[in-house]
């Protein structure tokens, strides 16, 4: 949906039990610590949804939950019981964006000796409770909790998301809502694993020891992994943009099953000279999905005010439709909308659109929408705007030597870095509870693991829909 949804993970310190054992592979108990008439004990009557059963608030959402453990359950391993200690509870939230859940686990554990004295997992290194009860073969937690998690009570209330309750469903019909079955599982997808240890902002590890996680985060600029960093060079690569990779066996070879090939702007020909290369582009919100074989064509500019540039903004003048007529339009940002530089380059015969930013920031798409368009759209930065305009310096009316393919990359995928690995999310202003220990937003299609819920998500954490399992299997699952 939008990224003012999130869904945070935390390091935890440490009833009444509404304890449902799952049958499949890990029994996972749901232990209720709300008092009585809040949270999973809420007596306010609610009418079946969705294949929920429950007649109050309370039983809807206990039930939503024992859905959710009931698919970890089936997925992951153990001969030890996974307990959860489980609240609703207020959590930080505005009219605008809050918190939706979060998760972590209760205590970790290093050193591993299994029930046979023998030494398992790498050693010096922290597992979360479960991870560390699943390798050890028994109970490492002493029969408490090893999973914490709260959820917001206020969501869909006055000031707090109010458009966006809860769906308590657990058929997926969440429609505008927030699907509480995804939340869960995400929520307690960190509290088996999926997080680290060791603080993202400041670097440090969690009490001299690294995070089983912290030997598979590469910063890929540097190629140094996090157990090999100092604590700044951790930090850093927590803020790094697209600098921090995972190299797990299992999420890479995942990855084409899963992604989608990044869109891609191929620039070749005679003029291209050093402008030639692939260019990252942004995908527009109207006009067709970009799709191989590429819309191939040569590459012009629109020229329609004093300084050089084209704002495309009115119909094309008699030159410039003769410039673009059967080629790939360059147009700049600014004054109109997106899918009106559209309507105007298509209307002169431009079988695509290239709208070079105007000013410098990260790359981002083409909002709007718009069925009249029928031409693929892109946005390119700057910087790369620049770059690919010099090269179209010397073309005559009709032509630029310069030619431009509108596909997608054969060897990359939305969400990884340039080796095929998947990128952690590491904004550059640091996230509290979401930098580092989710995947990146860029990842198509959306995975459970975001910081942001999304609303084409579905229930299962396995391949090919998603690569959260993956990263378990990866740590030790
Ligand atoms: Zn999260």
């Amino acid at each position: 949906m939008t990224n003012n949804f999130k869904l945070k993970a935390l390091v935890a310190t440490l009833a009444l039990a509404g304890s449902i054992g799952s049958a499949q592979a890990v029994s996972i108990v749901i232990n209720n610590i709300n008092a009585a008439g809040v949270g999973f004990n809420d007596p306010t009557p609610a009418t079946p949804v969705g294949g929920n059963p429950g007649v109050t608030l309370g039983e809807q959402r206990l039930f939503a939950f024992t859905y959710a453990a009931n698919i970890w359950g089936s997925t992951l391993n153990s001969n030890v019981p996974i307990i959860i200690n489980a609240s609703f509870e207020p959590l930080t939230c505005t009219a605008t964006s809050g918190t939706l859940g979060s998760a972590g686990a209760t205590s970790v554990f290093r050193d591993l000796v299994d029930v046979n004295g023998n030494n398992v997992g790498i050693p010096g290194t922290w597992y979360g409770g479960a991870l560390a009860n699943k390798l050890t073969g028994e109970d490492q937690a002493g029969g408490q909790a090893v999973i914490r998690a709260r959820f917001n009570s206020n969501l869909g209330t006055t000031n707090c998301l109010a458009g966006s309750p809860f769906y308590l469903g657990v058929d997926g019909n969440h429609g505008t809502m927030i699907d509480f079955p995804t939340v869960l599982l995400h929520e307690m997808g960190h509290g088996v694993g999926f997080q680290t240890y060791t603080n993202g902002q400041t670097g440090a590890q969690l009490a001299g020891f690294p995070a089983i996680w912290d030997h598979y985060m590469l910063d890929n600029r540097t190629n140094k992994l996090w157990v090999d960093m100092t604590d700044a060079e951790r930090a850093a690569s927590g803020i790094s943009g697209n600098g921090l990779s995972w190299t797990g066996a299992n999420v890479t070879a995942g990855i084409p099953g899963v992604l989608s090939r990044k869109p891609v702007l191929t620039v070749t020909g005679v003029s291209a000279g050093t402008a030639a290369g692939d260019y990252a582009v942004g995908e527009a919100s109207f006009g067709p999905v970009l799709a191989n074989p590429p819309v191939t064509g040569q590459i012009m500019p629109v020229v329609d005010q004093a300084n050089g540039t084209g704002l495309a903004c009115t119909t094309l003048s008699a030159a410039n439709a003769l410039a673009v007529r059967g080629n790939i339009a360059v147009v700049d940002r600014g004054t109109c909308s997106f899918n009106i530089k559209a309507q105007n380059v298509q209307a002169a015969g431009a079988k695509g659109m290239i709208v070079v930013d105007n000013v410098n920031a990260a790359l981002s798409g083409l909002g709007g929408t718009d069925p009249t368009i029928t031409i693929p759209s892109v946005r390119i930065t700057l910087a790369d705007g620049t770059k690919l305009k010099a090269a179209l310096t010397k073309r005559s009316r009709t032509s630029s030597g310069v030619i431009g393919a509108l596909g997608r990359s054969l060897n990359s995928f939305a969400g990884t870095d340039n080796q095929g690995r998947a990128l952690l999310y590491t904004p550059t202003t640091y996230s509290p509870g979401s930098s580092v220990s989710h995947f990146t937003t860029d990842a198509t299609r959306n995975q459970l693991m975001e910081p942001a819920i999304n609303s084409d998500l579905t229930h299962s954490p396995l391949l090919p829909y998603d690569l959260t399992y993956e990263l378990l299997k990866d740590i030790g699952w």
